[in-house]
């Protein structure tokens, strides 16, 4: 028996919601800026503070062993992460892990795509809000789009099980893009889902209540073109999803801000430092990497620790986007 031999599902918060779903950022640092989740001038987390490849292995393998079957890397960039295809190879191979996948906005995917798939990686999701290079340029600051379309292109050469896409619309900036997004995705037998904007973190960039756009309304216009099934497929939490008539694609519209699904929800989130995160817009958390780094070793405490914690999940969470309650940005978060 290995000490983490997976369990039955241990963890259920107070309102009987079963967690089995953990996002584990793996740095807050990234390659682009995008408008709408950073501020210009960020400033990073020192080193020290980040969990370690170790502490970020012993950590997943707890909760693997409390019964979560789904853990998804992310950031910040997860692929500037120093030695992610290590971490990649020894989440894969924790027993009872279902499944282990991404989010990248697919800038390193050319090279990355490969050794990622080796490593044990299922599946992948790349961030792509718009299809106009000088756009593309702007929502990022940096970004250039060539790079991201090869990025895509590489992860479906090597086989990844499905590659969704995901774009955060914005009303005035990329919603006459919408179309164009999804026949993009059609086009190429991929999924892609369309995420409202929440109000993380103080930006500069736009007035985020000037740029919320429902995902009701982003599919009437989804409609004018496509025949959408919508199907009861849900991953947990705010997504719901839809077949496209006549294709493989899947259309998904994750919609935190229009729609409360949180009476399904079945995830938790680990931020870069180490801090448990039990709703997405809520601040309360519990630092793990303290527990991490005065008892070492001890899977024990750690697990017991989780478990307790399940305890100050929130029913749910209440995104007002004329004020910012949260000033955690999205990349600090784990998206
Ligand atoms: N860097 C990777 C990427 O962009 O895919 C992973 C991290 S990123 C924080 C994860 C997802 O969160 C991306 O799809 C991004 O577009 C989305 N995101 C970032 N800030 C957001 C915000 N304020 N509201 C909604 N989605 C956001
Ligand atoms: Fe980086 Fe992803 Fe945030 Fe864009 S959305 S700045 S790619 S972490």
């Amino acid at each position: 028996m290995t000490p983490y031999q997976s369990t039955a599902a241990q963890l259920t918060d107070s309102f009987g919601r079963e967690v089995n779903y953990l996002r584990l950022s793996v740095t807050d640092r990234c390659n682009l800026r995008c408008t709408y989740c950073m501020a210009e001038d960020m400033r990073f987390l020192p080193r020290q503070q980040i969990l370690s490849l170790e502490e970020l292995r012993d950590t997943a393998a707890a909760f693997v062993d409390l019964g979560v079957r789904k853990i998804r890397l992310t950031g910040g960039e997860p692929l500037i992460r120093r030695d992610i295809l290590k971490l990649v190879g020894s989440l894969a191979s924790l027993p009872g892990l279902d499944e282990l996948t991404m989010t990248s906005n697919g800038v390193m995917l050319p090279t990355m795509a490969q050794p990622l798939k080796d490593a044990g990686l299922s599946r992948i999701n790349i961030s792509i809000d718009s299809l106009k290079p000088e756009r593309f340029k702007e929502l990022t600051r940096v970004g250039n789009l060539h790079e991201v379309l090869a990025g895509i292109k590489a992860a479906a050469a090597v086989g990844f099980k499905r590659v969704k896409l995901n774009a955060v619309i914005l009303a005035g900036f990329n919603d006459d893009e919408v179309l164009d997004l999804a026949r993009f995705a059609v086009d190429n037998s991929m999924d892609i889902s369309f995420i409202e904007e929440m109000p993380l973190g103080e930006i500069s960039s736009h007035k985020r209540s000037n740029t919320q756009i429902t995902s009701a309304q982003i599919r009437q216009q989804l409609d004018q073109e496509f025949n959408l099934l919508d199907s009861a497929e849900t991953t947990g939490g705010p997504s719901r999803y839809a077949a496209v008539a006549g294709s493989q694609s899947k259309i998904g519209f994750i919609s935190p801000m229009s729609n409360n699904f949180c009476s399904s929800c079945n995830r938790v989130r680990l931020t870069a430092e180490g801090r448990l995160l039990l709703c997405l817009g809520n601040e309360h958390s519990l630092d793990l990497r303290e527990i991490l780094r005065a008892y070492p070793g001890d899977a024990e405490r750690l697990k017991s620790s989780i478990i307790k914690a399940m305890g100050n999940k929130p029913e749910r969470h209440y995104f007002d986007p004329q004020q910012v309650d949260i000033v955690r940005f999205m990349n600090m978060t784990g998206g």
